[in-house]
This record gives C-alpha cells, sequence and structure tokens, in this order.
C-alpha cells in the first residue's frame, strides 16, 4: 500500500464536504466573567458567522452574553461579554 495519493484525495474530500455541512471552527479566547470576574478559556465557534449567545460561567455558572462577529474566513473579529439582565 502506498499513502501518499489516497490521503490527499481524502483531504479533497474533506474539503468538499466541509463545503456542504456546517463545519465548527472553533477560536479559543481568553474572556472574563462580567460577575465574578474570573478569566477563562472558551472556544467559540466561528461557523455561523456573528451571533450573540448565552453560555455558563465555568467558575461561578452564572449566564454570561456573548456578542461575537467573525470575518469571511471565520476568523474571530469581536468577543465581548456582559450579564444576562442588562
Ligand atoms: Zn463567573
Amino acid at each position: 500500500m502506498r499513502g501518499g495519493e489516497s490521503s490527499d484525495a481524502a483531504l479533497e474530500f474533506g474539503r468538499l464536504l466541509s463545503g456542504q455541512h456546517t463545519s465548527v471552527m472553533l477560536n479559543w479566547r481568553a474572556v472574563q466573567c462580567p460577575y465574578c470576574g474570573e478569566a477563562f478559556d472558551t472556544g467559540i465557534d466561528t461557523s455561523a458567522g456573528g451571533q450573540t449567545y448565552t453560555e455558563d460561567c465555568y467558575v461561578c455558572c452564572r449566564p454570561i452574553v456573548f456578542r461575537i462577529a467573525a470575518d469571511a474566513d471565520g476568523n474571530l473579529t469581536t468577543v465581548e461579554t456582559r450579564r444576562e439582565e442588562d
């Protein structure tokens, strides 16, 4: 068995697949909790572009509202965290 050709084909196939389906693009960022002030790393999925969502703080478990923006390549451009009640 030779490896080269088949792995290239598999890579190409993977690219085709990711064009058709929503691929997860995790951007790891350090954020600060607006409640307890703890900083922690969180993986932010930018495959859907900019969005607002809620995620519980890793430390104090209160709901942090994330507002994110991403460019066309899925690179995270903006991360804002705030309290839910604002
Ligand atoms: Zn917290």
